[in-house]
């Protein structure tokens, strides 16, 4: 059970008419609103498949401490997400918020962590992303540090589920410029490495994000294992490289350009 009351509507009030008629609803409206989008049955089952998710990423150990953070929009302006300070193998649907796109807490017990800026501005740029997920899985933050792309067309998951992970420069954690960084790339690549720092996956769902990040992570630490054997990397033909694309582009995958071996001798 939610600790939030939930206020019930009266739509066919002689007062509620006499307010849209006159105008924007108040404030006491608006309230009423917020909380029962925060409480209503989509909003349940969201909360636990945020919890759900949560629980992979820490079992994986792709966060630490009370590392990372995962939303899903549920309104034009009302985004659930996780708060501060909170593992996220411990999260509960009653620790999650909800906070409008510019940040601001609309409702939840806790405080929203502060690193939901980086998530609201995905979702101001890009219509199709309903949920995204943060972490600092160990084989992508490697990259995170050294700044080298990642080689492709090796493996056609990777290729099909995110074609061309995007880098994003290094900024302060928690920040506006922080969030910023990944503006220019966040509408083509539904994976971006953040500088110095993790990763952030968006997708239809907290749990395709969550698989994106999973991909992603799969993928270069079997890029480690394979560069460290010493031997050449065998890629998949480049006449092969349209069909994975396609089959990307069918998902409904943005389309970040043809792939390619990038890296031949890394
Ligand atoms: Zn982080």
């Amino acid at each position: 059970m939610s600790s939030v009351p939930v206020t019930k509507p009266l739509p066919n009030s002689a007062s509620s008419r006499a307010r849209r008629s006159a105008g924007p609803a108040p404030a006491a409206d608006r309230a009423s609103a917020v909380l029962r989008l925060y409480n209503s049955p989509e909003a349940r089952r969201v909360k636990e498949e945020i919890c759900h998710a949560g629980r992979k990423l820490w079992l994986r150990a792709f966060v630490d401490g009370n590392g990372g953070n995962i939303s899903h929009r549920i309104g034009p302006n009302a985004v659930l997400c996780t708060p501060t300070l909170v593992s996220k193998y411990d999260l509960t649907p009653a620790d999650i918020c909800m906070v409008d796109l510019d940040g601001n807490q609309l409702a939840g017990t806790r405080p929203a962590t502060s690193e939901m800026l980086l998530h609201l501005e995905i979702y101001k740029d890009v219509p199709q992303a309903k949920a995204a997920v943060h972490c600092h899985p160990p084989y992508t933050t490697a990259h995170a540090i050294t700044g080298v792309e990642p080689d492709g067309l090796l493996l056609p998951e990777y290729e099909m589920l995110i074609g061309r992970v995007a880098m994003a420069p290094y900024e302060s954690p928690g920040t506006l410029e922080f969030a910023r960084t990944i503006k220019p790339y966040a509408a083509q690549h539904n994976a971006i490495i953040l500088g110095n720092h993790g990763v952030i996956c968006w997708g239809e769902t907290v749990t395709w994000a969550e698989w994106q990040v999973e991909v992603l992570e799969s993928y270069l630490q079997v890029l480690a294992i394979a560069k460290a054997s010493g031997r050449p990397l065998r890629h998949i033909p480049a006449a092969k490289a349209g069909d994975l694309r396609a089959r990307r582009l069918a998902m409904g995958f943005p389309d970040n350009g043809s792939s390619k071996a990038r890296n031949r001798k890394a």
